[in-house]
């Protein structure tokens, strides 16, 4: 049994923690098998309880862009550490973190910090309702805002209606605010505006989805966005937790040169430590608290370990002229030389990629919204996972997830990858 200390620890976890977990997709449930325990992590690998090394193609769902352990970044944290934790008073940090993003970042004056992408994306939203006075938002199926109750909703039955609690303890009062549109249909987005006329605060949007598996927009997709929200006085909000700080320093908004009202942070942003954050215009930001009458607090919003980390790790990036060039040039090689090895073994795929985000889907030929992505043969992509587990390659353990690619990702790491699609078997019967 090669995974003999994490089964051990997977039973003794579930005694203590609801499905012996702290984040639901650790858990396997969606590829089958003991998921997994790590007790260490540095550069490109993750080093599990059994001593067994994997290339990480998941870096903590993003935050690692560098690598883990980067040791620019550990210095800063262990510096910080030693003048104190948190105080739960303003820190000169907080202003300089918050600088060097306004700074660097198109089309936002101001930024508030809190602690996880979820806040970031419930608190954008308060904060457009108060702005516009209005209640409902549009989401699109399969874009993850985070766990907050207005995101977790489902589309109702009959075309682009309200939506429907999509878990227990959601409310229909609260379902009845989210409509839902489906990804790259702008005539759905249009239909929404139409029958809900003045009555929308907000659009939220992945730019690039990824938590359905990477999803691109279509051309001119959200350039079409921002001018329906123009028409109708509905703020755009880009959801940038996983593309801000990753397509290109200044994210989705930079990459497609769209300019959203307002714009989430969390993963990258942190460094690997717990931190979210959204920034906007100063007309929209001043609303909130204390300032506004917007309310939104943080005990450790802006903690200082946080602010060294996520500061640290901006600051590599941006300091590193061929950052973007580099990781996205590593990515485009896996898809072609994994494309290359999975059409020679007859596979039938389609691989999505933007900058240094992609995810394989099988068995199908293109993937532009949610409905796509559920019909990829996901049982294939689940053998295909634990094949690559085995052989030392730790991808997403969904076929619903976006692999992240980290700098520290070189040419042996592609190679012992290419190695192990080489080695992956599988039969039509
Ligand atoms: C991860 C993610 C979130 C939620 O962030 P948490 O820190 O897990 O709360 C929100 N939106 C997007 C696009 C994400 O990928």
């Amino acid at each position: 049994m090669i995974y003999q200390r994490s089964s051990a620890l997977f039973s003794e976890a579930q005694h203590y923690i609801p499905g012996g977990v702290n984040s639901p997709v650790r858990a396997f449930k969606s590829v089958g098998g003991v998921p997994i325990f790590m007790k260490s992590a540095k550069g490109a690998y993750m080093t599990d309880e059994d001593d067994r090394t994997y290339v990480d193609y998941i870096n903590s769902w993003g935050p690692a862009i560098l690598g883990h352990t980067h040791p620019v970044v550990l210095q800063a944290i262990q510096q910080q550490a030693e003048k104190g934790f948190s105080y739960g008073t303003p820190t000169e940090l907080e202003t300089e973190i918050a600088k060097f993003i306004v700074e660097n970042v198109p089309n936002i004056d101001q930024i508030r910090m809190v602690s996880s992408g979820t806040e970031a994306c419930m608190s954008a939203v308060r904060l457009a309702r108060g702005f516009t006075g209005r209640d409902k938002i549009i989401k699109f199926e399969g874009c993850y805002h985070g766990h907050s109750d207005s995101f977790l909703i489902k589309a109702g039955s009959g075309a682009a209606t309200f939506g429907n609690p999509n878990s227990p303890g959601v409310t229909q009062g609260t379902a009845k605010d989210t409509l839902l549109a489906r990804y790259n249909d702008l005539e759905q987005v249009e239909d929404l505006f139409r029958h809900n006329e003045g009555e929308i605060a907000a659009l939220i949007i992945e730019p690039v989805a990824g938590n359905m598996g990477c999803v691109l927009p279509e051309q001119d997709f959200l350039r079409k966005l921002r001018e329906l929200c123009d028409q109708h006085g509905t703020l755009l909000i880009f959801d940038e937790v996983m593309t801000g700080f990753r397509l290109a320093f200044g994210g989705a908004q930079e990459a497609y040169n769209v300019k959203a009202d307002l714009v989430t942070y969390g993963k990258v942003i942190g460094g690997g430590l717990p931190v979210g954050a959204f920034a906007g215009r100063n007309e929209i930001m001043d609303h909130l608290a204390p300032k506004g009458a917007v309310y939104q607090a943080g005990t450790l919003s802006g903690n200082p370990l946080a602010m060294r980390a996520g500061l640290e790790t901006l600051k590599l990036i941006k300091n590193d002229t061929g950052f973007y060039e580099r990781i996205n040039r590593t990515t485009e090689t896996l898809d072609f030389e994994i494309g290359k090895i999975l059409n020679s073994k007859d596979i039938a795929h389609r691989i999505n990629r933007k900058g240094s985000m992609m995810s394989i889907f099988f068995h199908i030929a293109s993937v532009s919204n949610f409905d796509e992505a559920q019909q990829a043969n996901h049982a294939l992509f689940n053998n295909f996972f634990h094949h690559m587990l085995k052989n030392g390659i730790y991808l997403p353990p969904s076929g619903y997830e976006t692999y992240f690619i980290s700098d520290a990702l070189r040419d042996e790491e592609i190679d012992r990858t290419l190695d192990a699609v080489r080695k992956f078997e599988y039969s039509n019967k």
